[in-house]
């Protein structure tokens, strides 16, 4: 049986760090669960953090044949990647922040449109039963946008099946008229991230990859050629660590990586399996639907008929649950009015923390930082961890093992340029 789960605090609401068990992307069978390190041991990789950057990373490099450990402070899929809203957006929001990488950032984009369907891919190559599906996406607006348009002509002429919709067709995918317009891409769709986050683990198992779990790191230091990362009971020395801790805190080794994060704490929640009356009338085409522009709201219907959805909380707001699910049921009942009085309940709730890498939205891409030498750390995947994840993940993966640093598809960032201060002391403030 499971210990029983120690009721969240306010701040673990407010910090995005509720038990992970709060989050509705548990299955009643939780999956395998990794012991602690214990002792020293050597590796050529040290990863730190088990979301969806530091599995894809693990996965690949052991498929790679490179001799990975893991650390991981609670399990995988404890952070982010236990907690999202599930949706697989297989495009990117804007470009216009890539005019300043490297070549516009074309081989990023190249990049991005080869792999955006690796969620499926992985699922399927690994049997990884993440309730994936590849349904589309619909971005629902209440009128016209020009920026729309030229979205949609833009990934059209990049060889995307992708369109324009108006009323009726909104009303054929969505089950509302509310939505006058839209995009609708017809790849993408939803997944379980705990499920798949976990699903990439065991794969990385299978390949030789050690992970331990509950052992947050607590120092790097540098000995001779490498490092040695330390956890309570044990270390792993390897001459490369790469830090996927994302926007938790647990990068205060390396403290001036935490100022690199601009944090944005967000709630989710889970129905009840939802009742014929709802299930019929909402969603029927099973989009993973986000409202343009605002993004609240988001929703997909999961295999077992539940929406998932998301918003952003008022600050010193985060704890209440019924307020947001409230707001939530009022929007659902004024967008599907012939939905009545159908008994909507609330099963989950839980936050989570993003970590982005702008505090303006839109020019919020991840990053690569060379933190010292012998350590990266890829973070600040922002609200597109679902696919850039698993995708910078296998590049991180394929650069290390190739030992080309051209390879890496992401600009490289020197520590001089993501933090004022030294990087390079590991050891926490006391
Ligand atoms: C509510 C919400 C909704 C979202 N919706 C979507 C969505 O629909 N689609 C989408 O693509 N993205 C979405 N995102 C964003 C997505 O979840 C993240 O971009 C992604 O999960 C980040 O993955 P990560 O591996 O970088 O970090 P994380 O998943 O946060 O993983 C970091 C890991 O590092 C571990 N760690 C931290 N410190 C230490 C330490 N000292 N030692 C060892 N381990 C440590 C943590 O325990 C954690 O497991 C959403 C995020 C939230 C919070």
């Amino acid at each position: 049986m499971n210990p029983p789960v120690p009721a969240p605090t306010e701040a673990d609401y407010e910090g995005g760090v509720v038990p992970i068990q709060c989050s509705g992307w548990l299955p009643e069978t939780p999956p395998a669960t990794y012991r602690a390190l214990h002792g020293d041991v050597e590796a050529d990789v040290v990863v730190i953090g088990a979301g969806l950057a530091g599995s894809s990373l693990t996965l690949h490099l052991a498929e790679l044949g490179v001799d990975v450990v893991t650390l991981e402070t609670k399990q995988p899929g404890n952070g982010a990647s236990g907690r999202n809203a599930g949706h697989v957006q297989t495009y990117l929001d804007a470009l216009e922040p890539l005019q300043d990488w490297p070549d516009k950032g074309r081989r990023f984009i190249d990049f991005f449109i080869q792999n955006r369907n690796i969620v499926f891919d992985l699922c399927r190559k690994h049997g990884i039963d993440g309730d994936a599906a590849k349904s589309g996406i619909v971005e629902a607006a209440y009128r016209k946008h020009t920026s729309l348009e030229r979205k949609t002509a833009q990934w059209k002429s990049f060889g995307y099946d992708v369109d324009i919709v108006t009323t009726s067709d909104m009303k054929a995918l969505l089950g509302t008229e509310k939505y006058q317009y839209g995009v609708h891409w017809r790849e993408g769709g939803r997944v379980n991230p705990y499920l798949f986050t976990n699903g990439m683990i065991a794969a990385a198992v299978r390949a030789g990859a050690r992970i331990y779990g509950d052992s947050p790191v607590l120092a790097c230091d540098k000995q001779r050629q490498c490092w040695r990362v330390s956890t309570a009971k044990g270390s792993v020395l390897a001459p490369q660590v790469v830090i996927c801790t994302n926007g938790h805190a647990g990068n205060s080794f390396f403290p001036a990586l935490a100022r690199t994060q601009y944090p944005l704490v967000a709630c989710a929640m889970a129905t009840r399996p939802l009742p014929p009356a709802v299930l019929d009338v909402v969603n029927p085409a099973r989009v993973a639907m986000t409202q343009f522009p605002t993004g609240l709201y988001p929703l997909v219907i999961d295999g077992r008929n539940r929406i998932i959805t998301a918003t952003i909380p008022h600050p010193g707001g985060a704890q209440c649950a019924d307020t947001y699910f409230s707001y939530f049921v009022r929007y659902l009942r004024r967008t599907y009015p012939q939905i009545r009085d159908a008994r909507i309940e609330l099963e989950a709730y839980w936050t989570g923390m993003t970590a982005n890498s702008s505090s303006v939205y839109h020019a919020d891409y991840p990053k690569l930082y060379h933190v010292a030498d012998g350590v990266l750390a890829l973070m600040n995947l922002g609200t597109w961890g679902n696919v850039m994840g698993p995708q910078l993940g296998m590049n991180v993966a394929q650069a290390l093992a190739s030992d080309r640093q051209q390879d890496f598809i992401l600009p490289w960032k020197h520590r001089s340029q993501c933090v004022s201060s030294d990087c390079s002391s590991s050891r926490p403030a006391t």
